[in-house]
């Protein structure tokens, strides 16, 4: 068996889900499960809209809604000619829930309220994904994937339970999957349910995570992230010219580049499939006869520097107030708080006065954190900069990056180098 994913970009109209049942049509007679992201940019809006509708903003919320609907519509008169199509009502009805949840006020906190509402975009578009499929003759079956992901209650970064998902998966999918040519699954990423039957998510663009979930629980032969790229890439092509495909990478690679922010991977996927040895390929939705990459267990040495660049990064300098020294003490203290308001170190620098993070801005849960840090510490935040990381750099791959930047802060290993820097005219 094998495990598909398409994100966001490979749906985000009509000619593309069209694309998707042209590749689709040429693996039939395969077992396959087929993960199915939000359609384009669905699960942004559906963020402002969880953000307008818990602030009160209700009117904010009504018109984000609106926006939702005519975008799904729009794709749905691209696919389907016959207005009186079941699909259609199937859509309208996945919407009206969203109508009766704003039509109320919250009663959950908020990354609760948010998961309930954003869960939303990965049913309406495995719903017309499946539709389309089966309107093209592409016989399949759709999967509420609730029946399969079984989480704990951390809201926006759900945590997996393993046992009892693989029960689900496989007492419901083995049986399938073994039985005489069994049509593809379409099914959603990035949800997974609560023991109390509340949706959940796994984080921002975890559907990649949702694929290695099923291949881990399923042993599947491998997995496909169909891309936008035509693989993974030595550097994101929105920051950079002249990017080079790297045909294959090791497991330990990708999660190194991951870790630092590459995000043609969700960094969540490599560890179930590094540990059943399920080999990732990563490849072009746009040229789908392409090797692309594939990221395996054997031991390739990266070809050439990769580059990892991320924008809006906030710089916190931590001191103590009493000028006692940054010791163990202390930095358990501050990983502490960082971990307690799922805020990831994107990179780190300590001296004996000071600690210095990088972090994403992300203000709702900076600003909590920055309140109790000040009760001891000095805090001093430094906004709008870049971080890149280099893998394997050499002197002219950290020129290359640094022309026209102010550096703030700079650590070196033997294989990585991560500058922190400002736009010298901002
Ligand atoms: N739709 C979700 C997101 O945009 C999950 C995904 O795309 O992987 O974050
Ligand atoms: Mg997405």
């Amino acid at each position: 068996m094998k495990v598909f994913k398409f994100g966001g970009a490979s749906v985000k109209d009509a000619a593309a889900v069209k694309n998707v049942a042209g590749i689709l049509s040429t693996y039939s007679g395969e077992p396959l499960v087929v993960v199915v992201s939000a359609m384009g940019k669905t699960t942004n809006a559906l963020e402002r809209l969880a953000d307008s509708y818990f602030k009160g903003d209700t009117e904010t919320a009504q018109k984000v809604l609106d926006e939702v609907r005519e975008y799904h519509t729009g794709i749905l008169n691209g696919l389907f000619e016959d207005k009186a199509h079941g699909v259609f009502n199937d859509i309208h009805n996945t919407l009206v829930e969203l109508e009766w949840v704003i039509e109320d006020q919250p009663t959950h906190e908020f990354d609760c309220e948010y998961d309930q509402i954003v869960s939303v975009g990965e049913l309406l578009s495995t719903k017309i994904v499946s539709h389309y499929l089966t309107h093209s003759g592409i016989v399949n079956r759709w999967q509420d994937v609730r029946d399969w992901i079984k989480t704990d209650n951390t809201y926006r970064e759900a945590k997996v339970d393993w046992t009892l998902t693989q029960q689900c998966i496989r007492e419901t999918l083995v049986p399938y999957m073994s039985g005489s040519n069994p049509a593809p699954v379409i099914t959603q990423g990035f949800l997974g349910v609560t023991s109390e039957n509340f949706t959940t998510t796994l984080g921002r663009e975890g559907s990649d995570y949702t694929a290695a979930i099923i291949a881990y629980c399923m042993d599947a032969e491998s997995v496909t992230i169909w891309k936008d790229v035509p693989g993974v890439l030595n550097a994101d092509p929105k920051w950079f010219d002249n990017t080079e495909l790297i045909p294959q990478l090791s497991y330990q690679d990708a999660i190194e580049l991951t870790y630092y922010g590459a995000t043609v991977i969700h960094p969540k996927t490599i560890k179930p499939l590094q540990n059943k040895n399920i080999p990732l390929q990563v490849r072009s939705f746009v040229k789908p006869e392409a090797a692309g990459t594939v990221i395996h267990g054997g031991q390739v040495p990266l070809p050439v520097p990769c580059f990892i660049f991320k924008m809006d990064q906030v710089l916190l300098s931590i001191a103590p107030k009493d000028f006692s020294f940054i010791v163990e003490e202390n930095l358990s203290r501050i990983f502490g708080l960082f971990s307690e308001h799922g805020i990831h170190l994107n990179m780190m620098q300590n001296s004996a006065l000071r600690f210095s993070v990088v972090i994403d801005n992300n203000a709702r849960r900076i600003s909590g954190l920055i309140e109790i840090l000040r009760r001891d510490f000095q805090v001093l935040k430094n906004e709008n900069l870049e971080l890149v990381t280099i893998r394997h750099y050499n002197q002219a791959t950290l020129d290359r990056v640094t022309v026209g930047k102010d550096l703030l802060l700079e650590v070196k290993s033997r294989y990585t180098a991560q500058i922190v820097m400002k736009n010298s005219n901002l």
